[in-house]
């Protein structure tokens, strides 16, 4: 794909060759990526791939960090000692390099090169030549993002892959019991118990036991788990990783040695510490119950060389453990990328990558916590409405973020510190470069999360960002669709799908629903006076002031025409004087599920409302819009007709044919006023 990029820019700017470098930042040095010729020579193809450091190339130094264009000629008086010495090897006679600049960061360049003569590259060149360098830079990008891909999905699969060779659960058992069995033969004790040490819990687990007497005494269950806390002497054991011999008669005995012994029964122990690579995995003990006796070299070797087998298999086993949460973690992200993908909705994005997390470190659901920046920039927990229909919650109080919080939005990169038993980690959510949210886990846990966990959250939560800005986009073409450009009211289209709804729901409730409609007053005198252009300004101060007068996420108001506006008032009687007052309004508010608690002051009935929007736009002093220092009356007026459901009509339509009547009416009497459908 790169080279026939480069060939484009070569073919389009006439030029017998095109060289495309990439430029890596991080290591400062430029990998040719793509080469296009006229004649391709063997040296040209086995160029590509080349690495080339920035330190050694002056001119690729110059291009991509100053972001110069640079050319070069071979009658050039002065050159320079390194390129100009490999544009004679080359033999190229004219060169014009040019940097390849996406999303204002340099990722590569490319050159123009011209074998045949010495031409001149003219400003027409350069400009051409930059013109090409947007496609060319976003080529370039574009090839990162998919070798990306194919190396993230590489690892997926061999990560999949892998784990099936290892070996399983049940091996580990079989093996274990038989390196009980024969150690315990072996050097002839009563009892062999092997304990896995479990780093994430710091403790022993208690993972196998023979005794060839078949005495199943003891409280002790496989599975059980000594915190090493409790057993500091174990603690000495796998860190020195040597055999341990313990005799109930040595007055030296540790408090917690002999506790244990006196309670085994045993009198004499040898414990072997299990080491892999370098780690220790466990502990074999071998016990003498019914004599205390000593251990020679002979038996602790063996004993040694048995505990390697065990070992080995605690070792495999912890492997093959963690590859099947891996396994499962990475199938349960699979599943979740799908999800996100499809989710058109931050919320819903939201929802399931918290279900995610939770998962993953199999902790409840509230031991995951998502905070989102505010438009004023602070930060609110994140919380998902349990009914989509529900009445919105009052936001939750911005929160405080503590030292650690403000580092991670402060660097957009993860943190972790631990509390008591627990750790925590810190994720931003970046959105478009910000750090838009935080997510935080608790989990219970003993040590630092790994880095594999880590990342793990940080893949979930870059796809969860990337699926909010489609999901913001989204929501933004929706929004777009259902506004009025100019007014930024809703557009004639939604207002009628609104209209639909709150008929149907008003007869479910029996509920008043009132309807205005508005239609500015000699607005054609008023353009002509002054000039569309501030007819257009008025006609959005008019939408300011008309939301201003509504009850927010109640009232729908919408631009219906082009100086026309409707406002559809749910919950509200056509006149305050059939208001038998607030006792009845309560009731209603009680029946509709939906239902707000109205305050007395909104109480007010369709005409009330007409009448103070009617006042408000009247009073209103339009001279800064209309930009008029002069004389001129800066003041507009609007005619209301209002009509109210049930009563001036049994459907949307008829509803809306009403307010035009009552509208007229207000017309015909005088204009300036608000008139009440009358049948
Ligand atoms: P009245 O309503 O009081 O009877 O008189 P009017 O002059 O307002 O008459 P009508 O409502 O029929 O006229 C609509 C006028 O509004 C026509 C046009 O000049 C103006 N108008 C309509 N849409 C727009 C618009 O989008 N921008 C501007 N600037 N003017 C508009
Ligand atoms: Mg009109
Ligand atoms: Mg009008």
């Amino acid at each position: 794909m790169l080279a026939t990029v480069a060939r484009r820019i070569a073919e389009a700017l006439d030029v017998w060759e095109c060289d495309l470098c990439e430029y890596y930042a991080d290591t400062e040095t430029i990998v040719a990526a793509a080469c296009w010729a006229r004649q391709m020579t063997p040296e040209d193809y086995a160029w590509v791939g080349t690495r080339m450091s920035l330190s050694e190339r002056p001119t690729y130094r110059r291009v991509v960090l100053a972001r110069e264009y640079s050319e070069a000629y071979a009658d050039d008086e002065v050159k320079d000692a390194v390129d100009g010495g490999l544009m004679d090897q080359w033999g190229e006679l004219a060169t014009l390099a040019v940097p390849l600049v996406f999303e204002d960061t340099v990722i590569g360049s490319f050159t123009l090169i011209e074998k045949e003569r010495i031409r001149r590259f003219s400003e027409a060149d350069k400009r051409r030549a930059s013109l090409l360098s947007i496609p060319a830079a976003v080529a370039i990008h574009r090839a990162r993002m998919y070798r990306q891909e194919e190396e993230q999905n590489r690892q997926l699969a061999s990560l999949l892959d892998s784990s099936r060779a290892l070996t399983s659960a049940v091996v580990l058992e079989e093996v274990l019991d038989t390196v009980c069995r024969k150690a315990a033969r072996a050097l002839d004790t009563d009892e062999c118990v092997i304990y896995e040490y479990d780093t994430g819990r710091d403790a022993m687990v208690y993972l196998a036991k023979y005794s060839p007497a078949g005495d199943e005494s003891g409280s002790d269950v496989l599975g059980t788990v000594y915190p090493l806390e409790e057993y500091p002497s174990d603690r000495v054991i796998l860190s020195r990783g040597e055999v341990v011999e313990e005799s109930l008669s040595d007055e030296n005995l540790p408090a917690d040695v002999r506790d244990s012994m006196e309670q085994g029964g045993e009198l004499s122990c040898l414990n072997v510490p299990l080491i892999y690579d370098c780690e220790p995995v466990g502990i074999l003990v071998l016990n003498s119950t019914t004599r205390e006796r000593h251990f020679g070299p002979p038996e602790t070797e063996l004993a040694r060389g048995l505990g390697e087998q065990a070992a080995v298999a605690i070792r495999h086993a912890q492997l093959y453990r963690r590859q099947e949460r891996g396994n499962k973690r990475l199938l349960a992200l699979l599943e979740t990328s799908r999800v996100l993908a499809a989710s058109l909705d931050a919320e819903t994005v939201l929802a399931e990558m918290l279900g995610e997390v939770a998962e993953l470190f199999a902790v409840p659901k509230d031991a995951v916590g998502i905070a989102l920046r505010d438009p004023t920039g602070e930060f609110r927990p994140f919380t998902r409405a349990e009914d989509a229909g529900a009445p919105s919650e009052p936001a939750a109080d911005p929160l405080e973020l503590d030292k650690l919080q403000r580092r991670v939005v402060a660097q957009r990169s993860p943190a972790q510190d631990r509390n008591g038993d627990s750790a925590r980690l810190l994720m931003p959510l970046v959105l478009d470069d910000v750090a838009e949210g935080l997510i935080e886990v608790r989990a219970p846990r003993a040590d630092r999360l790994s880095d594999e966990e880590v990342g793990l959250v940080q893949l979930l939560t870059a796809q969860a960002a990337a699926a909010m800005v489609n999901a913001r986009l989204y929501q933004t073409l929706e929004q777009q669709a259902i506004t009025d450009g100019l007014t930024g009211l809703y557009n004639h289209r939604h207002f009628y799908e609104r209209l639909a709804q709150e008929c149907a729901r008003t007869q479910r409730y029996q509920l008043p629903l009132s309807l205005l409609m508005l239609d500015i007053d000699d607005f054609k005198r008023f353009n002509d006076r002054f000039g569309h252009r501030v007819g257009d300004l008025v006609l959005a101060e008019v939408g300011r002031i008309l939301s201003s007068q509504l009850r927010r996420g109640v009232d729908l108001a919408a631009r219906y025409g082009g100086e026309e506006f409707v406002v559809l008032l749910p919950n509200t009687p056509q006149d305050s004087a059939r208001v038998v007052g607030d006792r009845l309004l309560r009731e209603m508010a009680r029946v509709d599920p939906g239902g707000v608690d109205l305050p007395p002051e909104q109480a007010a009935g369709a005409r009330t409302v007409g009448e103070r929007i009617r006042q408000s736009i009247a009073t209103a002093d339009l001279a800064a819009v209309c930009n008029d220092g002069g004389d001129d009356d800066t003041h507009v007026t609007v005619s209301v007709g209002i009509a109210a459901f049930p009563g001036s009509g049994s459907d949307p339509n008829e509803l809306v044919r009403a307010a035009d009547k009552a509208l007229y009416l207000a017309k015909r009497l005088g204009k300036n006023r608000v008139e009440v459908y009358r049948a």
